[in-house]
C-alpha cells in the first residue's frame, strides 16, 4: 500500500522562500586586465606575514580534526583585547554567529528589530529562523534609538545593531547604544556587530565591551575578514555572558570553525603593528577620498569605517548605476547599494593609494 502525502516534494520551512539571498560584492570587470575589487570593505594591506607561517604548520596535519572549542584563538583574543576566554566564542565569520544567535534565541511568532539601512544578514537570518523582521526607520542614514525602542513589542527578542554601519559609515555613540540597551527589556539579546571598530577614530565610540561585561543581554560581535585581512579563512567572534556563550555553544557545529583558521587568527591577532598600520593607512584616505568627492560635488555620508556611501544625481547622466558602469569598465569594483535601500548611492572601500587615485581621477572624468 502506498501512503497519501499532502505535497510531492519538500517545502522549505515558512519564510524561507521570502529571503531575498545575499548579493556578495562583484570581483570581476569583464574584459579589464587590472581590477581594484573595492566591493567589500576588505583591507588593501593583506594579512599579516606571521599567518603563512602559522599556515604551514596546519598543513603538516590535515587529517586530524580542528580544536572543537578554538581555544589558541579565544586565547589570543582575550589576551589582546583583556578579555575572559570563556565569554568568547568563535565562528566560520561573523556571519555564522549572527545566524546562531537567531536560531538560538527566535523562532516562529517571535520579532527581530534591525535599522533600515543595516546590515543584510541581519534579516536574512532572522528569516531563515522563521522569525519576523521588523525594520526601525533611521535619521540622516543614522540609527535611531526611539524609533528603534518604539518597535519593540513582547514578541521581540533580538535587536541588531551594526556599529558602526554598513554601507553607511555611520555610527553610534556611546551614550546613545546605553540608552538603547537601558530601553529594552531584560529579555532581549541586544547584538552589537562591531565589524569595522578597529577603524574608528571617535572619542565618544565604544565597541560594546563595556555594555557586555555588565550586563545579562548584551553581544558584540567582530570578525577578522576586515582590518586582520582573513575574509577567505572566515573568522569572527562574539564576546557574551556565560549564559549566552553557554547556549550558543549548544546550537553551533562541533567544529565550525577550522584549523587554519584558529592558527591563521591567533598569529594575526598579535600582530599589532599592521593592525596600526592599516588605521594610520585608512585615516589618511578616508579624509583624502572623502574630501576629494566633495569637491568633485558629490554628498558623502561622513563615515568612520573603511569605506564611504558616495551618492549621485536620481536622474540624469551622472546616476549610481551610470557611475558603476563607468568605473567597471575602468577595473573600478565599487558595491551598488541598492539592496539596502539606497539606489542612488555606491559604496567604496578604501583601498591602496593607487586604486584610490584611479577612481578619484576616473569620477572626475565621468562627471565632466
Ligand atoms: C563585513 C561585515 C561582517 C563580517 O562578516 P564575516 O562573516 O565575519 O566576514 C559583519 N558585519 C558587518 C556589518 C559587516 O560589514
Amino acid at each position: 500500500m502506498t501512503m497519501q502525502f499532502a505535497k510531492d516534494a519538500p517545502i522549505p520551512n515558512p519564510g524561507v522562500m521570502d529571503i531575498a539571498a545575499y548579493v556578495p560584492g562583484k570581483e570581476s570587470a569583464p574584459g579589464v586586465a587590472k581590477v581594484y575589487k573595492l566591493s567589500s570593505n576588505e583591507t588593501p594591506l593583506g594579512p599579516s606575514p606571521k599567518v603563512r607561517e602559522a599556515l604551514e604548520n596546519v598543513l603538516q596535519h590535515l587529517e586530524i580534526y580542528p580544536d572543537g572549542s578554538a581555544t589558541k584563538l579565544r586565547d589570543a583574543i582575550a589576551e589582546v583585547h583583556g578579555l575572559n576566554t570563556a565569554n568568547i566564542l568563535c565562528s566560520n565569520g561573523s556571519d555564522e554567529l549572527l545566524g546562531l544567535l537567531c536560531q538560538t534565541y527566535l523562532g516562529a511568532g517571535d520579532e527581530g528589530i534591525f535599522t533600515e539601512h543595516g546590515f543584510l544578514v541581519y534579516k536574512i537570518q532572522i528569516m531563515a529562523a522563521g522569525a519576523t523582521p521588523v525594520i526601525a526607520p533611521e535619521t540622516g542614514l543614522k540609527a535611531d534609538v526611539d524609533a528603534i525602542l518604539e518597535r519593540v513589542t513582547e514578541r521581540t527578542k533580538i535587536v541588531f545593531l551594526a556599529n558602526p554601519n554598513n554601507p553607511t559609515g555611520t555610527y553610534m555613540p556611546a551614550d546613545e547604544v546605553r540608552r538603547l540597551h537601558a530601553g529594552l527589556p531584560p529579555h532581549v539579546v541586544l547584538v552589537l556587530d562591531a565589524a569595522y571598530a578597529e577603524y574608528v577614530r571617535r572619542n565618544d565610540y565604544e565597541s560594546g565591551i563595556e555594555l557586555v561585561s555588565a550586563n545579562r543581554n548584551v553581544v558584540m560581535t567582530r570578525t577578522f575578514s576586515k582590518i586582520y585581512g582573513l575574509a577567505a579563512l572566515r573568522i569572527g567572534w562574539m564576546y557574551a555572558p556565560a549564559a549566552i556563550v553557554d547556549a550558543v555553544n549548544r546550537v553551533r557545529g562541533p567544529f565550525n570553525v577550522n584549523a587554519a583558521a584558529i592558527a591563521a587568527g591567533a598569529a594575526a591577532i598579535r600582530d599589532r603593528a599592521l593592525v596600526d598600520r592599516a588605521i594610520a593607512h585608512n585615516d589618511e584616505w578616508l579624509r583624502r577620498v572623502s574630501d576629494a568627492l566633495t569637491e568633485l560635488g558629490l554628498e558623502v555620508t561622513p563615515s568612520v569605517g573603511n569605506f564611504v556611501l558616495i551618492h549621485f544625481p536620481k536622474d540624469g547622466a551622472h546616476t549610481a548605476e551610470a557611475a558603476d558602469a563607468y568605473l567597471t569598465a575602468r577595473g573600478y569594483i565599487l558595491r551598488r547599494v541598492a539592496g539596502y535601500g539606497l539606489p542612488d548611492a555606491l559604496r567604496m572601500t578604501i583601498g591602496s593609494a593607487e586604486a584610490n587615485e584611479g577612481v578619484l581621477n576616473a569620477l572626475k572624468e565621468f562627471l565632466r
